[in-house]
C-alpha cells in the first residue's frame, strides 16, 4: 500500500482522491484486470471495457468466490488479524513487536525481500515471537504490468530472503498497493502462496499519517471476527501507527477480541475452530 518512490510518495500525500483517479484511469484504459487499492477500494466490479478489446474486469467477488484471494476470513468468534506491510523498519518494527508482546497479540508482517536482507534479525524476531512472516515482493514493485517472469522473480527472491532470515517459508503473499490480476494470482499460487488483501471497511490510511484518531477509528470501524486490518510498520516520516495500537490493543482486548495471524484465521475457517479465548 504505502509508496516507496519519491514521486509516488507525492502522489500519496494528495490522498485517496489521486489514488481513485489513478485506479479509474487504469480501469477505463482497460489496463487493470483486478486492481483493488486501499483507499480507492472500489472493487469496481461493474467496470468493463466498452470497446470490448480487453477481457471484462474481474472484481473482488469473482476472485473471492473462487478462493483465489482473501480480503477477510469470516470465522466464529472474536479474532482478527492485524497486518503490517513494508517493513521491517529498524526502529518502528521492534517497537510494534514490544507492544504486541505486551498484549499477547500475534500479527502478520508482509515483508519486502530486500528489507529482510537488510534487517534479518528483526524478521527472525517476528517469527520467533509467534508472528507470521509473509511475502510482499522483493522490491515492492507494482506487478500489474510485469511479465510473468518478472512477477515470479519478485516473489521467489522475496521467498528466499524472508525464509533465510526467519527460518520459515512464507505461505501468504500481498501484492504491493493491493494491485493484482489473474496472472499475479496464478504465479503466486504456483509459488505456493495464497494472496491476501485486507478488509476494506478498515480504512486506516496509516501510511499517509492521517492522525492517530483517524487510524484508531479505521481499525475500530465495524469490527467483525475474521477481519484483516491493513497497517504499516514502515511509513515515511514519524509513524502514528504505534500510538494508534496503544489505543486499540487494550480496547479490543477488553471487548474480548484476540489478535491472530492470517494463517490462523484460514485454519480456523477450514476446521471451523472457534478462536475465542485462544
Ligand atoms: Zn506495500
Amino acid at each position: 500500500m504505502r509508496h516507496v518512490g519519491a514521486n509516488k510518495r507525492k502522489k500519496s500525500i494528495s490522498g485517496g482522491l489521486a489514488k481513485l483517479v489513478l485506479s479509474s484511469v487504469l480501469i477505463l484504459a482497460g489496463m487493470g484486470q483486478a486492481a483493488a487499492s486501499g483507499e480507492a477500494a472500489t472493487g469496481a466490479a461493474s467496470a468493463s471495457n466498452a470497446a470490448g478489446r480487453t477481457p471484462a474486469f474481474k472484481g473482488r467477488a469473482y476472485y473471492e468466490s473462487r478462493g483465489e484471494a482473501v480480503w477477510e476470513i469470516p470465522v466464529e468468534g472474536k479474532a482478527i488479524a492485524l497486518t503490517f506491510d513494508d517493513g521491517p523498519d529498524p526502529v518502528d518494527t521492534p517497537a510494534i513487536l514490544d507492544l504486541l508482546g505486551q498484549y499477547g497479540a500475534r500479527a502478520t508482517f508482509f515483508i519486502t525481500g530486500k528489507k529482510a536482507e537488510q534487517y534479518p534479525g528483526i524478521v527472525r524476531r517476528e517469527a520467533l515471537e509467534g508472528h507470521e512472516v509473509a511475502n510482499h515482493t522483493y522490491t515492492h514493485r507494482m506487478l500489474l504490468h510485469c511479465t510473468d517472469a518478472q512477477i515470479r522473480g519478485e516473489i521467489s527472491m522475496a521467498q528466499k530472503s524472508i525464509a533465510m532470515a526467519a527460518g520459515a517459508m512464507p505461505v501468504l503473499f500481498r501484492p504491493p498497493e493491493g494491485f493484482f490480476n489473474s496472472r499475479v494470482l496464478s504465479v503466486g499460487r504456483e509459488e505456493g502462496l495464497m494472496t491476501v488483501l485486507w478488509s476494506w471497511h478498515h480504512a486506516t490510511d496509516d501510511w499517509a499519517r492521517p492522525g492517530v484518531g483517524h487510524i484508531v477509528k479505521g481499525i475500530l470501524n465495524d469490527v467483525r471476527g475474521g477481519d484483516i486490518v491493513l497497517l504499516h510498520d514502515y511509513v515515511s516520516g514519524r509513524t502514528q501507527t504505534i500510538d494508534a495500537l496503544r489505543v486499540i490493543l487494550p480496547k479490543l482486548a477488553e471487548e474480548g477480541y484476540s489478535f491472530v495471524t492470517v494463517s490462523e484465521l484460514l485454519r480456523a475457517k477450514n476446521s471451523k475452530t472457534n478462536l475465542v479465548n485462544r
